[in-house]
């Protein structure tokens, strides 16, 4: 059984991640969490005893510093803290060189997020192929576990896909993965996660699945707008995400698409600074002969995503929209989680977003733990079986619903 966890990275995200891991650490283990900043690390062990989330009071919880870029670095903290599972909730910048570490010291693997390199954005599809896919090979021969994109989005919606596969349909049509955020947090503009990553997103053409093909569209053309469970009517913009690189092929459906939730405020500041270049991910030369990149600027200005956590209220609903057959009849599912930003921080003092993206690895981690999911390969998501997973989310603070969608509502 693979025991001891190492949590790469600080942020929102890994502090959920890391008050998870220790209310299981009956069944993980030892506990590390390593970032850049040590301060980070020590704030989330400080947030975990003033929750008493440690379920085992004299399981093992230290920090360290540490660059994740650096691989020796990572192999010699791997080796030293007996880690067997690693959860890389940092920057993706830094999935190929922890992949690596993982590879090198034969541990399991998994991310919440595709690779990227600073001077890229938008790659082409299916983005996977370009960086993680590249090690499948390794992975199966050396025997290493790697799951993919195990946050939400991607992530669980992943195992939407396949769940619905699984229970619901003989063949799919369409999959819309719907995500929207109807909290406030009260500031006048921020994101929700890493503001680098979230902009990266959206700055160049969004590429999506559409008739068997990749398609490529300027971001925020195509909106529309859907009455979601609980928290009602929202505006939705078809964008790029990651999922759809590795559901094009894994899932046998015509068409799948990803729709994020904006206000009409989001968009205003969106464009003004994508507009007027302050997105740009390539270094700029001010007069005074200052190199900056402005994308890092504008990060470095707006909140830090995990300070938004104490004032945050309202709620998420993130699900997909699934259409096609069954038994010869044409059937229509929305399957979905709701997440309440208050009730995230009361529990582990992040909001929702963080959350929803913290809580899947630590799933996947116990899965793998008791042999489920320790594929001793690399996956995606839908690619191994979706019902453990969801049953063990649902105990763990994110369950799952499903509606049966009639035609008319959906259109
Ligand atoms: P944050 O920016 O808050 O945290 C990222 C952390 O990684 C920071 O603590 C940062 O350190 C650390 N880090 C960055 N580079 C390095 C490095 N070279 N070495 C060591 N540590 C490093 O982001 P979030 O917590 O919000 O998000 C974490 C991840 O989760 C991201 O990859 C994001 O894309 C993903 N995500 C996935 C979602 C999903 O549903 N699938 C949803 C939301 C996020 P420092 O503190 O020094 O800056």
């Amino acid at each position: 059984m693979k025991k001891n966890v190492l949590i790469i990275g600080a942020g929102g995200v890994a502090n959920v991640a890391a008050h998870k891991c220790a209310r299981n650490n009956d069944i993980l283990g030892d506990i590390c969490i390593a970032s850049r900043t040590l301060t980070k690390c020590d704030d989330i062990i400080e947030s975990i005893h003033r929750k008493g989330s440690l379920k085992q009071s004299a399981g093992r919880l230290q920090s360290r510093q540490l660059d994740a870029m650096d691989v020796v670095s990572l192999e010699s903290l791997i080796r030293e803290t007996g880690s067997q599972i690693v959860i890389n909730v940092g920057s993706p910048f830094v999935n190929m060189s922890v992949l690596q570490a993982c590879m090198r010291t034969g541990v399991a693997y998994m991310d919440t997020a595709i690779h990227e390199e600073q001077d890229k954005i938008c790659e082409q599809p299916p983005w996977y192929a370009n960086y993680e896919w590249k090690h499948r090979d390794q992975c199966r021969e050396k025997g290493v576990t790697a799951i993919l994109g195990v946050g939400f989005d991607p992530g669980v919606v992943n195992a939407y896909c396949a769940y619905a596969r699984k229970h619901y349909f003989d063949r799919i049509d369409t999959i819309d993965i719907m995500d929207v955020n109807a909290g406030d947090h009260g500031r006048y503009f921020a994101t929700n996660f890493d503001a680098e990553i979230n902009f990266r997103e959206f700055t160049e053409a969004v590429w999506t699945w559409v008739d068997r093909r990749w398609v490529a569209m300027p971001v925020h053309t195509e909106k529309r707008s859907y009455d979601f469970p609980v928290v009602g009517k929202q505006t939705i913009y078809l964008t790029g995400h990651d999922e759809l690189h590795s559901l094009s092929r894994n899932i046998d459906a015509n068409s799948v698409r990803f729709w994020m939730g904006f206000s009409a405020h989001y968009i205003n500041c969106f464009t003004v600074l994508k507009n007027t270049g302050l997105l740009s991910e390539q270094p700029v030369r001010t007069a005074e002969g200052v190199e900056i990149v402005p994308l890092k600027v504008v990060k470095a200005c707006l909140p830090d995503p995990a300070s938004l956590a104490p004032d945050y209220k309202g709620k998420t609903c993130i699900g997909n929209l699934v259409k096609g057959e069954k038994d010869g009849r044409r059937t229509e599912i929305f399957i979905y989680n709701v997440c309440d930003h208050h009730a995230c921080y009361e529990e582990v003092e992040s909001q929702a977003i963080s959350y929803t993206a913290g809580v899947p690895p630590v799933a996947a981690a116990i899965l793998i733990a008791r042999g489920t999911w320790d594929t001793k390969t690399m996956v995606n998501v839908e690619e191994v079986d979706p019902d453990p997973f969801l049953e063990l989310l649902g105990k763990m603070g994110l369950p799952t619903s499903i509606e049966n969608v009639s035609p008319s509502e959906s259109a």
